[in-house]
C-alpha cells in the first residue's frame, strides 16, 4: 500500500497523527509527515506501509479535515 500528503492543502491540525502515530508526524514547519523506516516523505512522496498499519492509515485518511492523505494499492 502507497501512502502520501499534499501539503498543499494540509491544515496541520494533526488529527492523523492521532490515528496513526506509528507513521503520521507534525513537524515544526506546521505539517504532517510520513516516515515510514526512518525516511521521512514529502509533499506527494507515496511511502510504502505495511498492510499491518491498512486500518490505521484508513482512519487517519477518513478523518482528516482537509481530505489531503491519499492511499493506493
Ligand atoms: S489530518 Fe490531514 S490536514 Fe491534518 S495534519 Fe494530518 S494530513 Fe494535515
Amino acid at each position: 500500500m502507497r501512502v502520501w500528503i499534499d501539503h498543499a492543502e494540509c491544515s496541520g491540525v494533526g488529527v492523523c497523527v492521532d490515528a496513526c502515530p506509528e507513521i503520521f508526524t507534525l513537524e515544526s514547519d506546521s505539517l504532517a509527515y510520513i516516515t515510514v523506516a526512518g525516511h521521512r516523505f514529502g509533499s506527494n512522496d507515496p511511502a510504502n506501509v505495511s498492510d499491518e498499519m491498512l486500518e490505521s492509515v484508513l482512519d487517519a485518511a477518513e478523518d482528516c479535515p482537509q481530505d489531503c492523505i491519499y492511499v493506493a494499492a
